[in-house]
């Protein structure tokens, strides 16, 4: 609990800005996964210098300070576990593009999908596209290192941070890499923040990398019998030498959610999308090479995009996932681990094996090229002990087999229990040193990631 004291101080550096309602304490209790803990005040800075003022006065008075974006995480990471103060950035949301750098800089609060609009208005390209971008911050997903469809052919997050301005634990402010395209001295510190969960500092501002606008994209859905099938399609695709812009994959039970909710049929054991990018000619030519390799795979249907409307139908199904799983059942226990890609179609029959053996209800998507598998498992509120013993078991067995539990979404606080699962004793013992060394008092985002 927040002492007066510090209210008194903080209430000086913010004015009306500082909240501490009930309505804000809600409001900012919770993210998607939805548990809560309410924190002790809210404040929306507008400015570096405030955020400054507040670290200080976290250290001085000792109580913990959570980063939030717009609260779109899926682990946890913006709730405030041990109350204390959640630093909003929705006033801090500047954004500038440098056309000639190809380089944006933003304040954290932009929202991603406007960093690409404004982007792609001058032909240029900000491609990390996490399925949540019309509501997720550039602070956000720097902090997870936020993934998407596209970051099979462009990479994710962390490929496009040339630069950090960093508000560190105790209040002292670097920047490190300042938006050059190239620079080696020293370790790279730029790494070490991209994805830290906001427990290691605060991304005050951010230079991205821009690249220019690939002409066009379109798009082929194809149907197959089963998810190996599928899978042996993707691995043949890529092993042809075509990079696809983006590989998803879709699970029967997904096709089925999804053609209901948009009422296109489609039967089909497995489906993939392929999306190919680039000039007019290079797609045209590309989308001609991926047809004849997908007919070597026992497929059941085709649907190619020829233009910007079909490429949206094309999508329709998988973009419509999410919303269509939702209303199956109340609850959604959503992981994306990450496997070698050739052992997908042994993940997902591993999958279907523990959903049988707790008698839960699983739909499996994807990013397919990334390995990366959306498993969800859909509960009632009394079947949560028993999606929580399948997660357990899926954490073993992507482990065992080379995977990892989390490719997207972070540790936070749903997966800080199977840290010790995935990462070695020694590797353990260096982050945490890293986090003690910045984070003396502990006061940045405490519980997050490594159970205390
Ligand atoms: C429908 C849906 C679809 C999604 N799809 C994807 C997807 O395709 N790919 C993907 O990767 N994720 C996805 N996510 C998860 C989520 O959107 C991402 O993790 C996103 O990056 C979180 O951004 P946010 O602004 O909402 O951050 P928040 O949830 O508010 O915070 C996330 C973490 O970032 C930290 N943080 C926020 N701002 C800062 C800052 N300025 N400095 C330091 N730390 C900070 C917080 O402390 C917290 O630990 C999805 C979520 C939803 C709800």
């Amino acid at each position: 609990m927040i002492s007066e004291k510090a209210l008194r101080e903080l209430k000086k550096i913010y004015g009306k800005r500082l909240k501490t309602d009930a309505v804000h304490k809600i409001a900012y209790s919770y993210d998607a996964t939805r548990i809560e803990y309410e924190p002790d005040a809210v404040v929306f800075p507008i400015n570096e210098t405030e955020i400054i003022k507040t670290v200080k006065l976290a250290n001085t008075y000792k109580f913990p300070i959570i980063p939030r974006g717009s609260g779109t995480g899926f682990s946890g990471g913006a709730i405030p576990i041990k109350g204390g103060i959640v630093i909003s950035f929705s006033r801090m949301s500047r954004l500038e593009i440098l056309k000639e750098e190809m380089l944006a800089i933003v304040e954290p609060g932009v929202i991603t999908a406007e960093l690409q609009r404004r982007a792609e208005k001058i032909g240029l390209f900000y491609p990390p596209d996490p399925a949540s971008l019309k509501n997720s911050t550039i602070g956000g997903n720097i902090a997870e290192n936020a993934g998407g469809p596209r970051c099979l052919k462009y990479g994710v997050t962390k490929n496009y941070v040339l630069g950090l301005d960093v508000v560190l634990p105790t209040g002292e402010k670097i920047s490190v890499g300042k938006g050059l395209q190239k620079n080696v001295a020293g370790y790279d510190l730029i790494s070490l923040f991209v994805g830290c969960e906001g427990t290691l500092g605060i991304v005050t501002k951010a230079y991205l990398k821009l690249i220019p606008k690939p002409e066009i994209a379109r798009s082929i859905r194809a149907d197959f019998t089963s998810v190996r099938d599928a899978s042996e399609a993707a691995t043949d695709i890529l092993s042809s030498g075509i990079l696809p812009a983006a590989l998803e994959f879709m699970d029967r039970k997904s096709i089925e959610a999804a053609s209901t909710y948009t009422g296109e049929k489609v039967s089909a054991g497995a489906s993939l999308i392929i999306q190919i990018d680039g000039s007019e000619e290079t797609v045209k030519h590309e989308i001609e090479r991926v047809k004849k390799v997908l007919q070597r795979h026992n497929l059941k249907g085709i649907k190619i995009s020829m233009n910007d409307e079909q490429e949206e139908e094309v999508w329709q199904l998988r973009r419509s996932i999410s919303p269509a799983i939702a209303t199956l059942k109340p609850i959604k226990v959503n992981e994306d681990v990450v496997v070698p890609r050739s052992k997908i179609p042994d993940a997902v029959d591993f999958v279907y094996a523990i959903a049988e053996k707790f008698k839960i209800e699983v739909i499996v998507f994807g990013h397919m090229g990334d390995g990366n598998i959306h498993v969800n498992f859909m509960i009632e509120e009394n079947e949560r002990e028993r999606a929580e013993q399948a997660v357990g078991e899926l954490f073993k067995w992507v482990v065992a087999h080379g995977g990892a539990i989390s490719g997207e979404h972070g540790i936070g606080i749903t997966k800080s229990e199977f840290i010790n699962l995935q990462l070695k004793k020694e590797e353990i013992v260096i982050m945490r040193k890293i986090k003690s060394l910045l984070d003396p008092n502990n006061i940045m985002n405490p519980g997050k990631i490594f159970q205390e």
